[in-house]
């Protein structure tokens, strides 16, 4: 296939500074979960990317010194020499295929308590760190000041040795420490840096200066600004003091990466934006400097990013979710083949990584945080190592997953699925509020599936065991799924919740089916992560009074891992949703439903017309179980394996059906299941050089 001419825009070369960029796309910085643990990982991560197509691949924030250290998540790191080899491995990979390499210096300021080394944070004024801790960071003085810049050029001329193309000086997501000057909430010094603006950009400006200074003569300087905190006057504002700091410092740095901050802003859901949801907050940057400026707005389509170019707004199309879920989108735009563009879709599990400090993974991309350790590739996958078909049964994402990875290794693979619509519980969790882009995890696969020739797929097909054993399928993958369980048994309650067996009572597989409950509602949500809150936006929907009582102190607990529980608990507050936290839910008659306090134990009584519950899961795995209970059938019958994968195996996210499904693919003519092949460990030749 041929490119189409309308995106020939985007494949220009760009000059920043002393380097040029082959083209307009640009990954931009994202943590991994990974950092300064797992070098050789992150280095093949990011060299996926560049042979993807992206002219420049950033890291994550780097700290650079001890002073900045964000433990217990996993950042880079270059905070001496022996930083150096780590960072080296990444640049060659992403040189390796001729793109730039960035990487975004920084000090962490308030934001982090420096938990690993135990020294004490800075900031421009004494404050509190941001993260919640007990811990505060102390107002730096001017030798404070002095070391900051010696640290930030130390680290620029070592990110110049590692061979970086591109250096950073971040100020942004209120993580940094040259934000923090910028802010004047935060800020309240009364010498030259702090002030009036022009006293809070002096910080931001000298770093600038210094590391053109030390490396500007080979590496290209970014300035990475937020432009928006979106907390109004009382912070920086596009159309305020984010406009004069553009304005004041517009032709010395080489490039303009900007964002909204904080990151929850910065990277929010689909739940909460659409593509390109920050160009109204950053399209003012370009009528200001002659510099390049990249932006991102979790852009898929090639539409939008050609749009973003051409109406003036952003000379690279930036991306961090987009080339998670798909490093091979250039490519795929440059090659024409637009409808293979797997597209993020904007739930932020790759978020929860660096929350839970583990290796990057993506709902959309099963092979993300294992380029290295596993050797997977996005877009390779090794050849059928035996001859045989393969039987899967169940189109939710697990089944269509592993359907795709078999056909693609060269099966001949028959899908097929109880109901008329393809795409299971993606299908159904896509109709509810917020959650719409969720379908393209069922939309990609489908589309990929329906272009092999070696793929059959039978809709309304409900499998019984005598129809496995009499197809005559090598390989038979089940991938039948989960249900949601109506008895209230979940993280709280061991055993059956009493009452909860009557027509009153509702599990969100009756809410997705359309079967709405009668008002007032009173939810359960013993699950903590999105679907308690989506169900009540959809009971709000119809009109129903609607209570979420949670055992847990906040609303969707869990979505402090994917930066939604803050705008979900807005959105349920502004709804008119009433949160109960810290309480479990212990009986139901009668329209009265039984609540027990976690904090005191108090018993008390709530009125309700209807309970949904929404605890916890069981497999759908009857059609498994009876199969494996006849084993010597099985092999009268030619099935080579059998195998469950997804939901039906152990209830969990999307991605994690998703991911289970590739894997076993992958593994379909293996010995045994596939094992981690390979580890990083310390280097026992690790030394610690003390930093000046
Ligand atoms: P997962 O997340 O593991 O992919 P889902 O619940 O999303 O699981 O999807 C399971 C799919 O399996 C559903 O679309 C369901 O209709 C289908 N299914 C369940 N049992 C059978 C069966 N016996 N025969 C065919 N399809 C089935
Ligand atoms: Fe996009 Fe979700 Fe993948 Fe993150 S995990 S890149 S938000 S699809």
């Amino acid at each position: 296939m041929t490119r189409d001419p309308r995106f020939d825009i985007l494949f220009e070369p760009v000059r920043i500074g002393p380097v040029v960029a082959k083209n307009r796309f640009y990954q931009t910085p994202h943590c991994n979960g990974m950092g300064w643990t797992q070098p050789e990982a992150l280095a093949a991560l990011r060299g996926v990317k560049a042979e993807g197509g992206w002219a420049v691949v950033c890291t994550e924030e780097v700290e650079i010194h001890p002073t900045s250290d964000c433990e217990p998540f996993h950042e880079g790191r270059l905070w001496d020499d022996d930083d150096i080899p780590a960072l080296a491995r990444m640049v060659e990979a992403v040189h390796a295929h001729d793109a730039l390499a960035a990487i975004e210096i920084m000090h962490h300021g308030a934001s982090c308590a420096n938990w690993g080394t135990r020294e004490a944070p800075l900031a421009p004024s004494h404050r509190p760190i941001i993260y919640y801790a007990p811990v505060q960071a102390r107002a730096m003085d001017k030798s404070d000041i002095r070391a900051l810049r010696r640290w930030h050029r130390d680290a620029a001329i070592r990110a110049r040795r590692a061979g970086f193309d591109i250096v950073y000086v971040y100020a942004t997501q209120d993580l940094s420490i040259a934000m923090h000057f910028l802010q004047a909430r935060k800020n309240v010094r009364t010498d030259e840096y702090g002030g009036c603006l022009e006293n809070r950009v002096r910080l931001l400006r000298e770093i600038i200066e210094d590391t053109k200074d030390a490396v500007g003569d080979r590496c290209a300087v970014a300035v990475r600004l937020g432009v928006d905190e979106l907390i109004g006057p009382s912070g920086i504002t596009h159309d305020g003091e984010a406009h004069d700091i553009v304005a004041m410092l517009a032709e010395l740095p080489d490039l303009w990466d900007v964002n909204l901050s904080t990151w929850a802003n910065d990277s929010q859901t689909s739940r909460f934006s659409r593509e390109g949801f920050q160009e109204h907050y950053t399209s003012f940057v370009k009528r200001l400097t002659t510099k390049p400026v990249v932006g991102v707005g979790r852009f898929t389509s090639p539409d939008s990013m050609v749009s973003q170019i051409r109406r003036g707004i952003l000379d690279f199309v930036g991306a961090a979710r987009p080339s998670i879920a798909d490093p091979f989108l250039p490519v795929k735009i440059q090659e024409g083949r637009i409808d293979d563009i797997r597209e993020c879709i904007g739930c932020n599990i790759c978020v929860s990584s660096d929350y839970t400090s583990t290796n990057l993974r993506c709902t959309q991309n099963p092979t993300m945080g294992e380029e290295w350790r596993r050797g997977w590739h996005p877009e390779r996958i090794p050849k059928k190592g035996s001859d045989g078909s393969v039987l899967v049964i169940g189109a939710g994402p697990a089944g269509l997953e592993a359907a795709l990875a078999a056909a693609r290794r060269g099966y001949e693979v028959h899908l097929a699925e109880a109901g008329s619509e393809l795409g299971g519980r993606v299908e159904r969790e896509s109709s509810l509020p917020g959650l719409a882009e969720w379908r393209r995890v069922r939309d990609w696969r489908v589309g990929q599936l329906t272009k092999l020739a070696n793929v059959r797929i039978y809709r309304e097909s409900l499998i019984e065991p005598d129809h496995v054993l009499g197809f005559g399928a090598t390989h038979v993958i089940i991938a039948t799924g989960a249900t949601w369980r109506s008895d209230g048994v979940g993280r709280e309650n061991g055993a059956a919740v009493r009452g909860f067996d009557g027509a009153d009572i509702f599990t969100p597989d009756h809410i997705m089916s359309g079967r709405m409950p009668a008002g007032p509602v009173l939810i359960f949500d013993d699950d903590h992560y999105y679907m308690g809150g989506v169900i009540a936006e959809r009971c709000r929907e119809a009109g129903l009074p609607t209570t979420l009582v949670t055992p847990a102190a906040i609303v969707s607990a869990w979505t402090t891992n994917t930066l939604e529980a803050l705008p979900i608990a807005r959105r349920l507050a502004g709804l008119g949703v009433e949160i109960v936290p810290y309480t479990n839910v212990v009986g139901f008659s009668a329209s009265s439903v039984l609540l027990q306090s976690s904090l005191t134990g108090a018993i008390s009584s709530r009125q309700a017309a209807s309970v949904i519950t929404v605890t916890a899961r069981l497999p759908v795995e009857e059609l498994f179980l009876a199969l494996e209970s006849r084993g010597e059938d099985l092999g009268k019958a030619g099935i080579a394996s059998l195998a469950r994968v997804g939901d039906c195996f152990a209830p969990s996210t999307i991605q994690q059906a998703v991911y289970s499904g590739h894997k076993h693919a992958r593994g379909l003519d293996a010995a045994g299941p596939e094992e981690l092949r390979k580890r990083e460990l310390p280097s026992m030749e690790a030394r610690w050089t003390h930093v000046a």
